[in-house]
Parts: C-alpha cells; sequence; structure tokens
C-alpha cells in the first residue's frame, strides 16, 4: 500500500503536480502546519490560544500581476493579462459562492509599485522579493503570474509546483493580515510539459486561493492517490473517488473535477470554509463529529492521525456516497507541533541578533517552542470534523501520507508520523483490541454537536518502558531473575 518517497514520482514527468503552499523564500510562517482544517493557530503567546488564524473582515482585497498569466520561456505572450485577471476572479468567486460561508473577495487593480518593482510585471526574482516585502508589511496581497515558471526556476524550487500560497503575516489578535499567491504559468504556456489543461490549472488557482483564506491540506481517498501513483496512471481518476477528494488535497494528479462533471469545490473543501467562515446558513447545515485520539492505553493522546468521517453508502443510488462525501481533520490540529523544551537551550552559543540568532543567545534554544498552537493538553489528540448534517457516518483514523511534508504537509506536523496502531473505524465497544474493521453509524441532526467520538488505537507500544519507572521495573522484571540465574554474585546482592 505505501509508495516510494516523492523522487520517484517526481522524476516522471508524466502528470504528477505539486500544488504546494509555502516555503519559497522568506519563510515567514512556514513551519508548522496545521491541517485538516486551519492552515495556523494560535497558541498562548501570539494570536488565540487554539483558534484558527482568518481574516478579520470582508471583501478581502487583492492585486493582480500586470504581466501575462502564461508565455513561453521566450516570453512572448500565451495567456493575456486581461483573460488572467478574469480567471483570477473567477476561481475566488468560486470560494464566494459558497452559499454556507461568508467570503467575498475585490480586485483592486495591478499590484502596487514597491522599490524594486516598477514595470507592473513580476518576472525576476528581485521583483518578487520587492512585492512579497509589501506583503510582509501588510500593503497588499498579490496575485504574481509567474509567466513561464522563471521566478520558480531562480528561486530553486521545483518545476512541477503549479502554484503556491504563503501568508506573509498573522497578527497577534489571530488574524490574517496579508497573503501572497504564485501561480506558475509553465503549466499553460503549451510548451512546457507537462502541460495541464485549463479546468487542472483553474483548480490549481483555487486551492492557493483557498490557503490564501487559511485552509491547509487534507487528506481524503487517499487510495486513489496511492493506486495512480503505483500504476503510473494520472488524470482517470474513477469519478465517485474524484467527488470526495478534496480539493485541498496537496497533490494534484486527477482529471479536473468540472471535466468530470463534479462541482468545483468537494465536499470537505466547503465544509471547512464554511467552518472558518460560517455564513448564517452554516450552523444548519452542518454537525459535528468531535473526539479525541487514543494509544492503546486510553489514555494517552496521539498526535497527527488523519480522522475521516464517510457518508454510508445509500444502496438505492448507483454512486457511492462513502467515497463521494467525507470530511476530515487531523488529531491536535489545534495544538501545537512544538511545545519546546530545555534540554538544549545552551547549546549553540552566537551573538543576539548575527546570523539568525535569538535573544537567548544560544542558536538551538528551544525553550518556548513554537509560538503557534495551543499547549492545552487536552487538544493533544482532539479532532473536530464538520459534515453536513442529516446524514449518518462511520469515523476511521489512517496515517498522514508520508509524501506529504513541509510545503505539502498535512497536519500539525511538518514530517507525518506512521499511525501508531493500524487503520481502524470508530465502533461503540472502542477498545485496544477491537475489530478494526467494525464501525458503528453516527447520525446527525441540523447544528448537533457530537463529542466523545474517541478511538483507542489497536497494538500501540506501552506508554512507558523499562527505563521510565525510575528503575523499579527494570530491577525486579528484568535484572532480578537473571541475577538468580547467575547465582547472587553481584556486590548488590550481597
Ligand atoms: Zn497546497
Amino acid at each position: 500500500m505505501k509508495i516510494t518517497r516523492s523522487l520517484r514520482f517526481l522524476t516522471h514527468r508524466q502528470a504528477l503536480l505539486h500544488l504546494t503552499l509555502l516555503l519559497a523564500i522568506g519563510v515567514w510562517f512556514a513551519k508548522p502546519l496545521f491541517a485538516g482544517g486551519p492552515l495556523y493557530v494560535g497558541g498562548p503567546t501570539f494570536g488565540v490560544d487554539g483558534q484558527p488564524f482568518t481574516w478579520a473582515s470582508m471583501p478581502i482585497h487583492y492585486r493582480v500581476d500586470g504581466g501575462p498569466m502564461a508565455s513561453t520561456s521566450g516570453g512572448q505572450s500565451v495567456i493575456a493579462n486581461a483573460t488572467g485577471i478574469t480567471r483570477v476572479q473567477s476561481m475566488f468567486q468560486t470560494w464566494q459562492n459558497v452559499s454556507t460561508a461568508a467570503v467575498s473577495f475585490t480586485n483592486d487593480g495591478p499590484i502596487l509599485p514597491v522599490t524594486g518593482f516598477s514595470d507592473g510585471d513580476v518576472s525576476t526574482v528581485a521583483e518578487f522579493d520587492a512585492v512579497a516585502g509589501s506583503c510582509q508589511a501588510g500593503t497588499q496581497n498579490p496575485i504574481v503570474f509567474d509567466a513561464n515558471g522563471s521566478i520558480l526556476q531562480s528561486l530553486g524550487l521545483s518545476p512541477l509546483i503549479i502554484g503556491f500560497s504563503q501568508q506573509c503575516a498573522l497578527s497577534s489578535s489571530g488574524h490574517i493580515v496579508s497573503d501572497m499567491v504564485l501561480l506558475n504559468g509553465a503549466f499553460q504556456n503549451g510548451v512546457t510539459q507537462p502541460q495541464l489543461d485549463a479546468n487542472q490549472f483553474n483548480e490549481a488557482i483555487i486551492h492557493e486561493m483557498g490557503h490564501l483564506l487559511g485552509l491547509d491540506h487534507s487528506q481524503i481517498n487517499l487510495d486513489l492517490y496511492v493506486q495512480a501513483v503505483n500504476q503510473q496512471v494520472f488524470g482517470s481518476c474513477n469519478v465517485d473517488q474524484l467527488a470526495g477528494l478534496p480539493l485541498m488535497f496537496p497533490i494534484s494528479f486527477c482529471q479536473a473535477r468540472l471535466d468530470a462533471g463534479l462541482p468545483p469545490l468537494a465536499p470537505d473543501d466547503v465544509a471547512w470554509i464554511s467552518r472558518l467562515y460560517p455564513s448564517a446558513t452554516a450552523s444548519t447545515a452542518y454537525a459535528t463529529i468531535s473526539g479525541t485520539i487514543f494509544f492503546s492505553d486510553g489514555k494517552s493522546q496521539a498526535e497527527d492521525v488523519n480522522v475521516v468521517a464517510r457518508e454510508i453508502d445509500d444502496p438505492n443510488t448507483p454512486q457511492d456516497e462513502s467515497r463521494r462525501v467525507a470530511f476530515s481533520s487531523v488529531s491536535g490540529y489545534r495544538f501545537t507541533a512544538n511545545p519546546g523544551q530545555t534540554v538544549t537551550a545552551q547549546y549553540l552559543p552566537c551573538n543576539v541578533g548575527q546570523n539568525g540568532c535569538p535573544a537567548s543567545g544560544f542558536l538551538d534554544n528551544n525553550s518556548a517552542g513554537d509560538e503557534l498552537g495551543s499547549r492545552n493538553t487536552s487538544l493533544i489528540g482532539s479532532y473536530d470534523i464538520p459534515v453536513l448534517a442529516g446524514h449518518s457516518y462511520t469515523v476511521e483514523v489512517e496515517s498522514v501520507d508520508r509524501d506529504f511534508t513541509g510545503g505539502s504537509s498535512v497536519g500539525p506536523f511538518a514530517t507525518p508520523i506512521p499511525l501508531p496502531g493500524v487503520p481502524e473505524f470508530w465502533n461503540l465497544q472502542e477498545s485496544a483490541n477491537d475489530d478494526p474493521t467494525a464501525s458503528d453509524p453516527i447520525s446527525t441532526t441540523p447544528g448537533q454537536s457530537i463529542t466523545g467520538t474517541d478511538i483507542i488505537l489497536n497494538g500501540t507500544q506501552p506508554r512507558f518502558d523499562q527505563f521510565e519507572d525510575g528503575g523499579s521495573e527494570l530491577w525486579y522484571e528484568q535484572v532480578k531473575p537473571w541475577r538468580h540465574e547467575i547465582g547472587n554474585s553481584l556486590p548488590e546482592d550481597v
């Protein structure tokens, strides 16, 4: 079931394309990525503890590059600027059209000139940096057309990146201040291989706008991705599976949803944007299934486990609703990925302010951990899944796929952990020894909050080993019997 590391498919030029976020140049808020919903969550010293960062007010004002959306490597325009602007506006409209969410956008015109950028067309890294600086300053939210991918190339990033979004500034009050999106037009220039069709590229635009809104990646119907990679067949996904595949999935590998006759957003995308920005109708359209993922001891919480709620299939329809209608969350998505530690607090001394040396004067001082994410320990293994109300669901756990790291990550950790136990469903008799295939349906009513849907993972390692109990277990269970065998010859036994 597991697939090889990304190198394999990155060298396969056919069609496996990263929709990746962040990690361009200034890595402002790029380390821990929170997911299965919000991109960033506040901590005790920054933002609102345990609450997602969202835009404070609507509409969100953006500005668009003045150059072509796509051009040849020689610079000949393939998709003109006006067409690009129209498409950007249309893709923002996709999010705005979600009736259960209250998001809106305004195009304020061309990207404002700043020192180092004056010709209207962001086409070099220097210009990109200049515009990024104005985004960090909160001056503007630029949509950059990297018309032939040359900016990405100069940044040293993979040519298979279709686009990225980076949140340039977050406020201490828990809001997104500014964001910047780059779109790689090489996928639309008719020359560079591989090419995307217009609807596939539009999906990449919508995806990056999802990040702009504060959404992280989501993992649902992972088996579709695994199958595509294993068979090296892309762009022809099963339609039931595709219907449930989030647009916020980290990798693009299927035909466009519109090309398959599906609506532009998957149920999970719609649910989470409605959770972050609920309109008046959201509370009656959705219910919430919540719980905590535990290790086998039933006490210790497991962070970074992907949790998926699937609608129970209706046997009277030809479609498979369990694949089409699914929602997800990652356990611990509101908890920090880095709570900090004091062991290396005085390691690697440095001169404060030089080469990134922190105020502590020690480069490896991680005493405070990351400023993002809650320290409320009840959230370590907790999850919340918004689901369409009025249906019944199963809930299951699985690993976040190991391909999804860094800018492609899903969940609190930039590098995912393997599921400590085995994939399993929730059932009424949850225990560390239950049948992982046994599930019980969870029915929902509008606005209902269903808590306590806890899953105890099967077969995980003991919470403590013999070295963590002050030595008593080591002594009585292991050392002493061994000493009896060798005849009480050690000094302590004399
Ligand atoms: Zn992404």
